[in-house]
Order: C-alpha cells, then structure tokens, then sequence
C-alpha cells in the first residue's frame, strides 16, 4: 500500500463524513422548520374556531351555515377539493377565463373579489 493511495483515501473518507455531517444539519433543519409550521398551523386552527365560535353565537349562525359558505369559496377556483388555489376563473362581466392569480379580468379588467386571507 502506497503513501499516496492512503493519503487519498483519507481524503476521500474525510470529504465524505462532511457530506454526512451536511446532509444530517439540513435533516435537522429540515425537521425543525416542520415543528415551526406545526405549531403554526395548531395556532391559526385554534384562532379560526375561536373566531367561527364568536361570529356564530353572535349572528346566531349554525355550523350548516359555515359549511355552505367553505363550499362556495372553495368553488370560486373552479375546483371543490376543500382549498383555495389558483386557476382558471370565469369573469362575471364578460365570461372569458383568466388566472384568479392577476386579480383581475385580462380581457375587460374587472377586479375580481378578494378573498380575505390569502
Ligand atoms: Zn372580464
């Protein structure tokens, strides 16, 4: 076994436990980030019942009424599938299509309606 063959196994050994220790920070990181976004989402969840809890007893409104109202937002997308994406959407004023995403018709510039959280 020659000096140099051993010198580059090293090296090469060495190279290779720094991808290791690189790959397992950004797991890490990875993992960590994910606990931040759980702990979000927990967070809004429990403000959004909060809010439904609040609205609903003082409108005397029922938990029928709040699913009426996430069924016709989620259609506004053009796509029942219990999120708000966007896509292709019809225009009110002038039927052509457009992406929900430019905010308004391209064809006669109609502001389409906002949703409150986006
Ligand atoms: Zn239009």
């Amino acid at each position: 076994m020659s000096m140099m063959w051993m010198g580059g196994l090293m090296a090469g050994g060495w190279d290779r436990s720094n991808e290791v220790v690189q790959v397992r920070e950004q797991a890490q990181n990875q993992q960590q980030r994910i606990k931040e976004l759980e702990h979000h989402v927990a967070r809004l969840s429990l403000l959004n019942q909060a809010l439904w809890e609040l609205i609903r007893d003082r409108l005397s409104l029922s938990d029928a009424d709040l699913q009426a109202k996430a069924n016709d937002v989620d259609m506004r997308d053009g796509v029942q599938d219990g999120a708000v994406t966007h896509g292709p959407l019809q225009c009110p004023q002038c039927g052509r299509i457009s992406n929900s995403r430019h905010g308004k018709c391209l064809y006669c510039g109609l502001e389409f309606e906002k949703p409150a959280m986006e």
